[in-house]
């Protein structure tokens, strides 16, 4: 199935969980050339030298303007806009420059992201999803910043679809609940929670029990499965909707 022969497709947050998950998925399904995006270095070395096509990476943080001024986006025909950071704290202990960070990479970041994609895409269209999150849909106590930043991600795209729209570009957001990646391990309240069950798998079950009525957390390769969708042609009269993909944690 290669739905995605020749293209050029930009990824953010490569290196990691989700976005390492779509790369490998698009790329076995005939991507061209892969644009990797993620700032930690290392990670994104060892993980693109496995995948078999073309591929450039793009180190740094997606929220500085100056990747962007010196980034190659030539041809480009999809992009995912999908890098970000967790929070957990409740808004009377978020101090400014706590939210600033969670700002920064998720909704900076995603907007820098995705005026580079619009740009690169406007004489040609092209299709991009923004990782968003059911945090942005569904209101949750000690995560301000981040499920704030998510509401703004989902907004962002549905107003990115109207103005790509002339110039055939389409733009979607999706919002997964829960998912099994390394971006957990951010979070104190996870860590505590790994270490009194266990192991993270252990407390990933423990989690999904108590919130998500279909009882677990989804694989990062399921999430990139419908990130595809919403690039593939499939879904070519699509635009603009933000596709919840979260076990029903958000009903
Ligand atoms: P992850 O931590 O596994 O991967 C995130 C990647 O983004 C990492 O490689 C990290 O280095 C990179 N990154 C972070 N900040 C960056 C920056 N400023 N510049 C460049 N790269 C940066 O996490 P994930 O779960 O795969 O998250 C991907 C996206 O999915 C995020 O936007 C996240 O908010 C969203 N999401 C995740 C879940 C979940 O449960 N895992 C649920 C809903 C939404």
């Amino acid at each position: 199935m290669l739905d995605f022969a020749a293209s050029t497709i930009l990824i953010s947050g490569a290196a990691s969980g989700i976005g390492a998950a779509t790369a490998t998925m698009l790329a076995a399904r005939g991507a061209r050339k892969l644009i990797l995006v993620d700032r930690n270095e290392d990670r994104l070395a060892d993980f693109a030298f496995s995948l078999p096509c073309e591929r450039a990476l793009l180190i740094g943080d997606v929220a500085d303007e100056r990747l962007w001024a010196s980034a190659d986006l030539t041809g480009l025909t999809h992009a995912i806009v999908n890098a970000g950071i967790a929070d957990s704290k409740p808004i009377v202990e978020t101090s400014l420059a706590d939210w600033r960070r969670t700002m920064a990479v998720n909704l900076d970041g995603a907007f820098l992201t995705l005026q580079a994609a619009m740009r690169a895409m406007k004489d040609r269209g092209g299709a991009i999803v923004l990782t968003a999150s059911v945090a942005g849909l569904k209101a949750e106590p000690g995560i301000a910043a981040y499920g704030a930043s998510k509401a703004a991600v989902i907004h962002l795209a549905r107003i990115a679809a109207k103005e790509g729209a002339p110039q055939k570009i389409r733009v979607n957001a999706i919002a997964p609940g829960g998912v099994e990646t390394p971006i957990w391990s951010e979070l104190p309240f996870f860590t505590a929670l790994a270490q009194e069950k266990g192991s993270e798998a252990a407390a990933f079950s423990a989690m999904a029990s108590s919130a998500t009525p279909l009882g677990r957390f989804a694989k990062p390769e399921e999430i990139a499965e419908q990130i595809a969708f919403l690039l593939s042609d499939k879904a070519a009269f699509t635009t603009g909707t933000c596709l919840v993909s979260d076990g029903g944690y958000s009903l």
